[in-house]
């Protein structure tokens, strides 16, 4: 639309059309709910520091017309989001984790965070429930891999993300003693459950989430019989999809050259680090386990072929490679800062109809380099 405008001589009215067609902002309410719902943050892990971490006065009503992306905020990259006008500054990893007692000019943390509000620019972290969602992280870098043998393969999460399953709920009754509730109480609670467990102080029931709603009001309906009661202990199940690391198995196996070119195109690198198995055979690559970043806790809970990540400690390479594997590292962020210009900025295009501009900072790198 913008290049419409730019590039072909039309009458002023349907240049008026143009513009309006092309709202160019977004409340700052809107992007955190749709951010919200794009990555769900109850999906990061329980030490991470997720969400609005940099929030000035009134960003809910702020009009965001353009978001900032990327991977490390440090001071250069956020003096060029001021630079390009940028409203919204989303970083992958936490500029902010410990806790300070002081706001003052003497670490980095504190000066990006102070600049930031004199700036009136919100800071944003999804971090790792980037990594575990559908679509994350880590389901990028298993795309590409199953891409190598023409899409042929699947993935799964190395450690599922435990998912409440809404349609059973657990409700325990908490009784007086030697006062037992009346036979056609416990036939509404019976109707209008899928399970109950009966002691003579409690009673337990399983139930939908349909007729928890009856229950509730009529467990209400006679609380005053009761010592009281809670609703408890939602049933979990493994996700097929959110989760940390990916296992990727091929259908065939393909040779460890053809995953190494296929790595460096994704990550756009020119090297990468690899470890052999050091029996000296050479096997075909059907089962790699990955995670982006720093994935020495999470790629080890599955055996696999193939081991990728950002980075490992020497003795976790040493310990795959003696078990029969290869070892692929790239520098820790190398893995993760293609994720924003392939799949994030048209996704949050996308997610907010072209109104806000995405940009990437040009100035985020790895810090690095080999020479
Ligand atoms: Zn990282």
């Amino acid at each position: 639309m913008f290049k419409l405008i730019k590039t072909i001589k039309q009458p002023q009215q349907f240049k008026y059309i143009n513009r309006m067609s092309t709202n160019t902002s977004v409340k700052g309410k809107e992007v955190l709910k749709k951010l919200g719902e794009l990555i769900p943050l109850n999906l990061a892990e329980k030490w991470d520091n997720v969400g609005l971490l940099i929030e000035p006065s009134n960003t809910d009503s702020m009009n965001i017309e353009s978001i900032f992306l990327t991977n490390d905020l440090t001071e250069p990259v956020l003096q060029e989001a001021i630079n390009e006008g940028a409203n919204f500054i989303f970083s992958y990893h936490p500029p902010l984790f410990n806790q300070f007692k002081t706001v003052n000019q003497k670490s980095i943390p504190q000066r990006i965070a102070i600049k930031s509000i004199e700036n009136k620019i919100p800071v944003y972290s999804p971090h790792s429930a980037l990594d575990s969602c559908d679509d994350g992280l880590n389901d990028w870098i298993a795309n590409g891999l199953i891409k190598l043998n023409s899409g042929r393969g699947r993935s799964k999460p190395i450690t599922p993300y435990q998912e409440p399953l809404k349609s059973t709920q657990k409700i325990s009754i908490y009784l007086h003693s030697n006062q037992p509730l009346t036979p056609e109480i416990l036939k509404q609670l019976e109707l209008n459950s899928n399970f109950q467990f009966f002691t003579t102080d409690k009673i337990e029931l399983s139930c939908n989430q349909q007729q928890l709603l009856i229950l509730t009001n009529l467990i209400q309906s006679f609380s005053n019989e009761i010592k009281g009661w809670d609703i408890v202990n939602q049933e979990k199940v493994s996700s097929l999809n959110n989760g940390s690391g990916k296992l990727v198995t091929l259908d065939e196996g393909i040779d460890i050259d053809v995953v190494i070119k296929g790595v460096k195109e994704l990550f756009n690198i020119e090297y990468v680090r690899l470890g052999k198995p050091l029996s000296g055979e050479s096997k075909k690559i059907k089962t790699i386990s990955l995670c982006a970043g720093s994935g020495g806790s999470v790629i080890f809970g599955e055996k696999a072929d193939l081991y990728l990540t950002g980075e490992l400690t020497h003795h976790a390479i040493l310990d795959a490679c003696a078990k029969g594997s290869y070892v692929i590292v790239c520098d820790h962020t190398n893995s993760e800062r293609g994720y924003l210009s392939q799949i994030l900025k048209p996704n949050l295009e996308k997610l907010f109809d072209n109104r806000v501009k995405v940009l990437i900072s040009k100035l985020d790198t790895d810090p690095l380099k080999v020479i």
